[in-house]
């Protein structure tokens, strides 16, 4: 028997990070960046206002007070978008919009709420006027003022090579003008259910058939992760079907079955799978989750590695969950790879039925200040519906005595990452 640290380890050392791809902005969202994004200008490209309000030389507000305020004369308005073509000189200000960029001469911004400005609708978006403001507090120079490049510099790296995009990083990309990226590709993902038993949804029943959950949870799981399910279907337990979906399959990056590789079943699975590639049957250390195979097929050059993974659908998930998601992100070039965990107080009897590291579905939630964790149902392998209750998964280490209610657990927050 393995532990789970040792099959990860193992199954990491099968996959590789992909090659890069160039991808449209908005779908690489969830990628890696296989280039360093170097910005061609600086942001914000010019000095501009932070505020609406007045642009003006501190100076000549100096010492102004609600009881003495300052007169200034107004010598022009201008908008975000366009660029003052006059001066602000001493005893004068030019009215401006936030994101405008600073008129020359003028060294800081007074906002509106400085000064008796009534809000009356601009006439035009740039262009003279000849009024006056009254500003009630002396401004210092800079205030209120965005700084060219203050946010990123001309040249200067803003997202290196490895960087995984989340949406801020989109946005940045954007802010460099960038329509598109070099990112690492997505992994394709072959899913592959096995068994007499299994049923599409949308067949009629028939007496001893179950619809097949599998595909569904993992191809969902693998979309999830980042990468790109290939849904093969489901093999009937003969060489002949089976072999035929399994060669289908290695079109993709990586092949995925589930069942058929648990002691009680027919060779036929493992047959198949040994003929064809090289397979390794490992217990692991876990529960649930039964035996798991882990490979590889060769297809020319290409070497296709294969998780196979236990039938029961909760089992599946969970394998696919601490092994099959490493080994997407590490071919997505993702480095992050562990889900985020709290402490929490259980509040049910986490029974340890075999001394297996146990993976408990749970229901965390806040109580007076800290966090919680409650059993999400039963804990049979088979019983989905129990995961789909739970947000996290409570982590008995394997050879603990049963866990008491009150004691503290680790558990894995099922959507928790760190990016
Ligand atoms: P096995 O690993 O073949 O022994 O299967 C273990 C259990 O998982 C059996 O009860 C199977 O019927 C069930 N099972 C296998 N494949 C699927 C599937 N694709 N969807 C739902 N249940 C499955
Ligand atoms: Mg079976």
């Amino acid at each position: 028997m393995i532990s789970v640290e040792e099959a990860l380890e193992r199954i990491l050392s099968f996959v590789h990070e992909l090659e890069p791809e160039d991808q449209p902005l908005l779908a690489a969202l969830g990628q890696v960046l296989a280039e360093d994004a170097v910005a061609p200008f600086s942001i914000p490209p010019l000095d501009n206002t932070a505020m609406d309000g007045y642009a003006v030389i501190a100076a000549s507000t100096e010492g102004a007070s609600e009881a003495r305020p300052v007169s200034l004369r107004v010598v022009g308005e201008l908008a975000a978008g366009y660029v003052y073509d006059g001066e602000v000189v001493p005893g004068t200000a030019v009215r401006i919009m936030t994101g405008a960029p600073m008129p020359r001469g003028a060294d800081s911004i007074v906002p509106f709420e400085e000064t008796d400005e009534t809000g009356f609708v601009p006439p035009s978006k740039t262009g003279a006027l000849d009024t006056t403001v009254r500003v009630f507090k002396g401004a210092r120079p800079g205030n209120n003022v965005r700084y060219s490049g203050e946010d990123v510099r001309e040249g200067e790296v803003v997202l290196p090579r490895g960087t995984y995009l989340r949406p801020a990083d989109i946005g940045v990309l954007a802010s460099l003008g960038r329509t598109g990226v070099r990112v690492i590709r997505r992994p394709v993902v072959a899913i592959l259910s096995t068994g007499d038993e299994i049923l599409e949804p949308g067949q009629p029943r028939r007496p001893g058939t179950i619809y097949d959950s599998n595909a569904y949870s993992l191809a969902s799981l693998v979309t999830r992760a980042g990468g790109v399910p290939l849904r093969l279907g489901i093999a009937r337990d003969t060489i002949e079907d089976l072999t035929a979906k399994v060669h289908e399959g290695l079109r993709a990056d990586l092949l995925i079955t589930s069942a058929g590789v648990s002691r009680g079943d027919f060779d036929v699975v493992k047959d198949v799978l040994q003929r064809e590639g090289s397979i390794d049957f490992h217990l692991v250390n876990m529960r649930p989750g039964k035996p798991l195979a882990f490979g590889t097929f060769r297809q020319g050059e290409r070497v296709v590695p294969h998780i196979g993974l236990p039938g029961n659908p909760v089992s599946s998930m969970l394998v696919f969950e601490l092994f099959g998601r490493p080994a997407l992100y590490k071919m997505l070039g993702r480095v992050q790879t562990q889900r985020l965990t709290v402490q929490a107080v259980s509040k049910d009897r986490l029974r340890m039925t075999d001394g297996r590291r146990f993976y408990a579905r749970c229901i965390v939630s806040r109580e007076n200040g800290g966090w919680i964790a409650r059993l999400a149902g039963s804990q049979s392998s088979g019983v989905l519906t129990s995961l789909a209750r739970a947000n996290g998964l409570a982590i008995v280490p394997e050879g603990s005595p049963d866990v008491q209610p009150g004691e503290t657990v680790t558990v894995m927050l099922l959507d928790g990452e760190l990016g």
